[in-house]
């Protein structure tokens, strides 16, 4: 309620309306973190599409493995940190890679390594919660996974059933179409559709855009159906600059023409980007702390609750 001091006179402020620039001020002082994990089989172009993403080369001393190596292969995980700052802004960008996620003969277990990584970041933060010095925790909790998915197949493959319903209730899953310029506009339509159907008949919880209110202006609302609707995104991806027409940007080069990375008609790469980093950041962050971590936090208190019941009744007996 704004105070006046009466009719005709000028209002007096308490000064409150500072207080999200002060929220601001200190928020801005202090960075912010965020960790993405990318999964997939070799070769979807997840270390190309990250560089993309993110305009940096991460993976200059990457070795790809051989065929040979990869029969027995265990899934890896490696953890690369770079900081980004734009306008003053400043961006601690963890990127969790799985190499090996879907390349040995026998995957049945390919997601357990991630199961447990995600795990072992939820452990290290209730220990840190729980411990004496919980003001300078580092938060290593996953926020986003996005999962690739082949172009090649009919849909979801076992593999990315079993893996994504194992993990959808650690982490928000974003499903991504790899390689998109390897197919039609006609062949993404429907494979998106077929991927949307699969994933809801299979029970599959992925990450969902939060509700519009009511009052979001029309345009907002528009924007947040059409971002729906393109799940699985469609991506492209590329470490290489291509001129053309007088033009320079991301892209490859074909005999028949040249595919543009950042072009919204030949991908949802620019519309994925814009929502990692403009538009839903804080909200993969916020389902992360209040849903997946909570969860994790209430099957804790359990267990340990449940132990400390047994342990008093055999010391009783
Ligand atoms: P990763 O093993 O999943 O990290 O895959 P890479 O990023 O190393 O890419 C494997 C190969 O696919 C490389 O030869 C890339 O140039 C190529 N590639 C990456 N992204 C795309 C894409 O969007 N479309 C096509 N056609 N090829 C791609």
């Amino acid at each position: 309620m704004e105070r006046s001091l009466g009719a005709g006179k000028q209002k007096e402020y308490v000064g409150f309306a500072t207080l999200p620039s002060q929220v601001h001020r200190k928020t801005v002082k202090k960075g912010f973190t965020f960790t993405l994990m990318v999964a997939g089989e070799t070769g979807l172009g997840k270390s190309t599409l990250i560089n993309s993403l993110f305009l940096t080369d991460l993976y200059r001393d990457r070795k790809v493995p051989n065929a040979e190596e990869r029969i027995s292969q265990t899934v890896d995980i490696i953890k690369h940190t770079i900081g980004i700052e734009e306008k003053g802004i400043k961006l601690r960008l963890s990127i969790i890679d799985t190499p090996g996620f879907g390349d040995a003969v026998n995957n049945t277990a390919s997601w357990k390594h991630v199961e447990d990584y995600i795990d072992q970041q939820f452990e290290q933060y209730f220990r840190d919660e729980s411990g004496l010095n919980r003001k300078n925790i580092q938060d290593n909790r996953v926020h986003c996974l996005l999962y690739f998915i082949s172009p090649f197949g009919h849909g979801l493959r076992p593999i990315d059933v079993e893996c994504m319903k194992a993990l959808h209730v650690k982490v928000n899953i974003i499903p991504l179409l790899a390689k998109a310029d390897s197919l039609t506009q006609a062949e993404v339509h429907s494979k998106k559709l077929k991927m949307r159907d699969e994933i809801k008949q299979f029970g599959i919880n992925i990450y969902q855009f939060p509700e519009c209110d009511s009052d979001e202006d029309e345009d907002f609302q528009r924007q947040e159906q059409i971002l729906k609707d393109s799940i699985p995104f469609a991506v492209i991806g590329s470490n290489i600059q291509v001129d053309s027409k007088g033009r320079r940007f991301r892209g490859r080069s074909y005999p028949w023409g040249v595919v543009e990375v950042e072009n919204p008609v030949h991908s949802d790469f620019l519309m994925l980007r814009n929502m990692l980093v403009r538009t839903h950041m804080q909200d993969l962050k916020d389902v992360t702390r209040e849903i997946h971590y909570e969860n994790y936090r209430a099957q804790c208190i359990q267990s340990m609750t449940r132990m400390m019941v047994q342990e008093r009744k055999r010391s009783r007996n």
